[in-house]
């Protein structure tokens, strides 16, 4: 058995009894469709074998008592006086909480132990999986009947107002909504969604960790969103039924920007070539046509990097190596950028040696190793436990 179900298990059984409950919730990756989330547009998350572990059990009274088996801490308190705590982990926790109360669902108290392997900050959304994990170990426990549509919004409010991180509604829906071996168009308007398969026995997908985090991330994704939301408003003057970026074309944003600041029309450019571009994509997984899928992620990239300005040197360093090596078809900066991973589409037997090799000239370039993680697509929140 997976040893991380293990240790949720035998940590919650070493400090509290016997669990309830053990539940699954994994990190994701987005395939193609980056910054499209907030521009009404599409994506194209999966959810990976890395996931974050949740052991959950009621108590008689209304207190919370949690331990986390990865920063080797515990949390005590209880359900009357949820508030920001220093130890951060247990926010994502108390989040929850909060937004099921605020809702009308109010919990009793309970034990939880949490355990994961997703690399944390490095845009695979461990902050998604421990929501995820909790909200669905609670509805259980709890009985609330909550449907997963509903538990993914109700975790995105949860990071958005106890955590305060301003993210969409994609993380939370992959980590909910994953199937193995499947890909999710989501519609980021409609919130409908469209399984694709996503399997080859020639290809694989490998992650690499920059290691950067830039600190300019956060200022820049709002500008970004500024934008946007800039280039909107000047398309309505002409076209009054483009409520957003996704019903513009290519061509309408060349036409009717032409008067507006060169930065927002590549901004509004990128943005509309990606959502068309995550549509083709599709078309190509129908088909199985792995290397035209891959021609896109290198597209993806150079406009994230040409166009939308989010990547940076370390980043075009790792997909350009992609680039140059005949057995990857595909890489691209994945998420928010300024830092974080690439994704690659790597020849199954080729991956060894251009981890190898990529590891090697960004450690002599940048000092730092990168880390390289093969992720396979697996099954999205699901209840995994108890087990002995
Ligand atoms: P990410 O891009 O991985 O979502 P965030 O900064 O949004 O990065 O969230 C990371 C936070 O989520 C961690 O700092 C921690 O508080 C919480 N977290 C992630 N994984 C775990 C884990 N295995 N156990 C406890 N908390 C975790
Ligand atoms: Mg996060």
């Amino acid at each position: 058995m997976n040893l991380l179900i293990q240790d949720a298990g035998r940590y919650y059984r070493e400090h509290f009894g016997e669990p309830n409950i053990i539940v699954r919730s994994p990190g994701r990756i987005n395939l193609i469709g980056e910054h499209t989330d907030y521009n009404d547009g599409f994506a194209l998350p999966a959810s990976i074998d890395n996931a974050v572990y949740v052991s959950i059990g009621a108590r008689t009274d209304d207190q919370i008592h949690l331990f986390s088996v990865d920063y080797k801490e515990f949390y005590k308190g209880n359900t009357a006086t949820i508030e920001i705590s220093l130890q951060s982990w247990a926010n994502y926790i108390l989040a929850i909480v909060d937004v099921l109360q605020k809702a009308g669902y109010n919990c009793g108290g309970f034990n939880a132990v949490v355990r994961g392997d997703i690399p944390i900050g490095a845009g695979l959304s461990s902050s998604a999986a421990v929501e995820c994990a909790t909200i669905f170990a609670l509805n259980e426990l709890f009985g609330f009947k909550l449907d997963r549509m509903t538990m993914v919004k109700m975790a995105q409010q949860a990071e958005n107002e106890f955590i305060g991180v301003r993210c969409g509604i994609m993380d939370q829906f992959a980590s909910m909504f994953g199937k193995p071996d499947q890909v999710i168009e989501l519609d980021c308007r409609s919130l409908d969604y469209t399984y694709f398969p996503f399997e080859s026995a020639e290809y694989e997908l490998l992650l690499i960790n920059s290691r950067v985090k830039h600190s300019l991330a956060d200022s820049e994704y709002n500008l970004r969103r500024l934008d946007c939301e800039a280039g909107v408003a000047h398309l309505q003057r002409f076209h009054p039924n483009i409520k957003s970026l996704r019903d513009a074309t290519p061509e309408i944003v060349k036409q009717e920007l032409h008067l507006l600041d060169k930065k927002i029309v590549q901004r509004c450019l990128y943005v509309v070539e990606e959502i068309a571009r995550v549509q083709e994509a599709c078309e190509d997984l129908k088909r199985g046509d792995f290397i035209s899928f891959g021609k896109k992620m290198f597209i993806t990239h150079k406009g994230l990097s040409e166009l939308y300005n989010v990547s940076c040197p370390e980043l075009d360093f790792l997909v350009n190596a992609a680039a140059a090596h005949k057995d990857v078809i595909g890489a691209r900066m994945m998420g928010g950028g300024f830092g974080g991973c690439t994704l690659n589409l790597v020849k199954k037997e080729a991956l060894a040696e251009f981890i190898d090799r990529v590891s090697e000239t960004y450690l002599e370039t940048y000092g730092v190793l990168p880390g390289a993680y093969p992720v396979t697509i697996e099954g999205g929140t699901a209840v995994v436990g108890p087990a002995k």
